[in-house]
């Protein structure tokens, strides 16, 4: 185990070898890479003398994938097969390891063995040296050039930049994490990806290490060229997510405060025009503008007290703080 400490002394150590640690895969039409895949992870984990088990989810493959998944299952006991009913989508399929992991470290990987299972002992060093996740980054990525490499850089260089989480990769499905962490994030739409940003949000500590990269050798890519949409329209819930979460008012209240001021100033002026001056306005431009300033600015106040409500209801009907505590120290003293 490393002996690494943090500078302000609250490293927290896994104890790695006797720690249970869940390894899960997201399955959609990955039958030729299965078995090759659930043998490397399970041989270096043994080689590594840890206490693992496998959790492949199968997202409504159609190519017999979750038949030879229930097949490997019953002749092992280090994987569980976890069977969607229908294709949900990556996330979709990874929330639903998590929740049928059992570990105290969650690891993912892809299951087209484009990750490689060898990297893991040296994730789970770097957790151990007090991360609370750790990120692959493929320094070598294999991929096609201009459909994934290029997209890939410009978003994560914008995903950096929005969230303020300096990592390269934030494509690499491999990755380390404490349990607790996973467990108290809800995961929608394709927001797996942003993981590491969902975490630096919930005060994590995050680290990338540089990982193999293969190219794919079985069955195709699910993604395209669409998903850059997608990222795109997930940074924007994470950056609304990251900075106004618990204060949806402060920033639809100062838009709509803008917009109703000018408004006002652009109706006082013409309303100046008109009784003061006999000027005629009702053919203006201008009078157009002053109602659509003042009306938008009524319908962000209204929003912004709606997403007040509704972070509320976030909030409180699952008895979510807006706080996350590390740690507290001295719970001995009587209160
Ligand atoms: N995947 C999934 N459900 C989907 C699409 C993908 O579970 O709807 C899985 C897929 O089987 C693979 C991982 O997510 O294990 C990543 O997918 P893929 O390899 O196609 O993405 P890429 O590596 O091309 O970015
Ligand atoms: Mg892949």
């Amino acid at each position: 185990m490393s002996t690494s400490v943090f500078p302000d002394g609250s490293r927290q150590a896994i104890a790695l070898p006797s720690a249970q640690i869940s390894i899960v895969v997201p399955v959609y039409n990955e039958v030729e890479s299965l078995p090759r895949l659930i043998e490397a992870i399970a041989s270096t984990l043994q080689n590594n003398r840890l206490n693992y088990e496998i959790i492949c989810v199968d997202d409504g493959s159609t190519d017999g994938s979750a038949d030879l998944l229930r097949q490997i299952a019953g002749d092992r006991t280090d994987l569980k097969a976890v069977l969607l009913r229908r294709n949900y989508g990556q996330t979709a399929a990874m929330a639903a390891g998590f929740h049928h992991a059992t570990g105290q470290v969650m690891i993912t990987l892809d299951g087209d063995l484009q990750n490689d299972p060898a990297d893991i002992p040296r994730l789970l060093e770097k957790l151990d040296e007090g991360y609370d996740l750790v990120s692959g980054w493929r320094v070598q990525r294999q991929d096609a050039a201009l459909t994934r490499l290029l997209p890939s850089k410009i978003a994560n260089w914008l995903i950096a930049k929005v969230t303020g989480v300096n990592i390269h990769d934030y494509g690499c499905s491999l990755k380390a994490y404490r349990s607790e962490l996973v467990m108290d994030m809800n995961l929608y739409g394709e927001l797996h990806r942003f993981l590491p940003a969902l975490a630096f949000i919930e005060g994590a500590r995050i680290a990338e290490i540089p990982v193999q990269h293969h190219a794919r050798k079985f069955g195709q890519s699910k993604y395209g060229l669409g998903r850059t949409f997608r990222v795109v329209m997930d940074l924007f819930t994470i950056f609304f997510m990251k900075r106004f979460l618990t204060r949806p008012m402060h920033v639809f209240g100062l838009f709509g405060l803008i917009a109703m001021l000018l408004g006002m100033a652009v109706g006082v002026y013409l309303t100046f025009l008109k009784l003061t001056l006999g000027e005629d306005i009702g053919n203006r431009p201008l009078l157009i503008l002053a109602v659509v300033l003042f009306l938008m600015g009524i319908q962000l106040l209204s929003f912004g007290l709606l997403a007040e409500l509704s972070m509320r209801t976030y909030h409180e009907s699952q008895n979510r703080p807006i706080y996350r505590v590390r740690e507290v120290i001295g719970s001995k003293l009587e209160h």
